[in-house]
């Protein structure tokens, strides 16, 4: 584990308070089941961020060891479940959102920052043709991917190229800012390619409503809306918004980049103490879990079991049971993942739960899970005893 940090990255305050230190989960466990690591983090008292230490040797980790769901163009996460059973993907309700929130007129210039597969821009390109796509990351293995819809003038892969500067009515940046160790350094890189008056739409995991970021061991920033406010404002945009519904789990913030970034620090006249409260309540629900799953495990010691969900969540039950050999599956409702194994356990669609496991270890998102197991009529067809987190 890497050493903490002295101060806060956001505001600079001292006035750090260590609150959390578990196993966390990579998202590159799929390839290499092995890579586990303690993962800590720190909450300003000062303004209500969250800082994990960086990883080790950051740059060739995103270069050629993350390879996010690189495998198949269109795969994706699922971002809800219709009632019908449709599954509604997380690239296209974040196109669904920009669409809503900006005005995408013909000659417009948008860069997706730190982009990926870039999915979203391409949904946002095959239903307006007249916008012009950028792409950037820092890596060159996405290039083939871009080179669909892109324009090879408009990629940048590992750096930003000068004539860029100014040049962008709006930059898109989707789950991108918390991977960063210097998230004041890229605020500042995204403003310096808006044109003035031209805008940002930064997107960002908000733990408060979907605790597994905390545990995701390369995010390094964990904001509350609060220090998201201080970070856009302090770096000189203006009319920052923070919306946190639009998009469940996530902060979208719309900020304008005014004619001249005039940095200095914006404090919030916000009351911190309940994000304080709530900061403190997610660590310690992740210190309590994995104890629970132990008590659970002891409590149920026979027969075929399964786990529901092969994201970080289903992840962090699978590693943390005592005996694996028990789990059958993995089911999962999202197509791109079944018929896959994990942890060579098998990924299954809900509906080919093995009929003897009468154990189902429910790996969702806690907010969440209750109502989705209750719709799933495949786990209800015998009695089972669900664990869920
Ligand atoms: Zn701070």
């Amino acid at each position: 584990m890497a050493s903490p940090r002295q101060v806060c990255c956001i505001c600079g305050s001292p006035r750090l308070e260590e609150m959390f230190a578990s196993r966390g989960i990579g998202f590159t466990l799929a390839q290499r089941p092995n890579d586990l690591t303690l993962t800590s983090a720190a909450l300003c008292l000062e303004c209500s961020h969250v800082q994990t230490p960086p990883l080790e040797d950051i740059a060739s980790y995103y270069d050629t060891g993350y390879s996010f769901q690189l495998s198949n163009a269109e795969e994706d996460d699922i971002y809800s479940v219709q009632p019908d059973g449709a599954c509604l993907f997380r690239s296209q309700h974040q196109a669904d959102s920009v669409e809503r929130l900006h005005e995408l007129t013909d000659g417009l210039k948008i860069l997706d920052y730190g982009c990926g597969k870039a999915r979203t821009l391409s949904l946002l390109v095959g239903k307006h043709p007249g916008i012009v796509p950028y792409t950037f990351d820092v890596s060159d293995i996405y290039c083939t991917l871009w080179d669909r819809f892109v324009p090879k003038a408009n990629q940048a892969p590992y750096s930003l190229p000068d004539g860029w500067q100014g040049g962008m009515d709006l930059v898109l940046s989707f789950f991108a800012l918390e991977h960063s160790a210097d998230p004041c350094g890229f605020v500042r890189q995204i403003a310096e390619v808006v044109r003035p008056g031209g805008k940002v739409h930064v997107v960002i995991p908000n733990m408060y409503r979907n605790i597994s970021d905390l545990v995701v061991i390369d995010h390094a920033q964990h904001f509350s809306g609060a220090s998201l406010r201080r970070l856009f404002e302090g770096a000189g945009y203006t009319d920052v918004v923070i919306d946190d519904t639009t998009h469940r789990a996530a902060f979208i913030v719309i900020a304008t980049r005014p004619e001249t970034m005039t940095e200095g620090i914006f404090r919030s006249e916000e009351n911190l103490e309940p994000i304080l409260k709530g900061a403190r309540d997610v660590a310690h629900t992740w210190s309590d879990i994995a104890a629970r799953i132990a008590d659970f495990e002891e409590d149920h010691p026979d027969g075929p079991a399964v786990i529901y969900g092969s994201g970080v969540y289903g992840m962090f039950v699978a590693l943390t049971l005592h005996d694996r050999s028990r789990i059958k599956a993995f089911l999962d409702a999202n197509p791109y993942r079944q018929g896959r194994d994990l942890l060579g356990v098998p990924i299954l669609p809900p509906d080919a739960v093995p009929q003897d496991a009468g154990i189902v270890y429910v790996g969702l998102n806690p907010k969440d899970a209750r109502s989705i197991i209750e719709g799933v009529a495949a786990l209800h067809r015998r009695p089972r005893e669900f664990f869920f987190l």
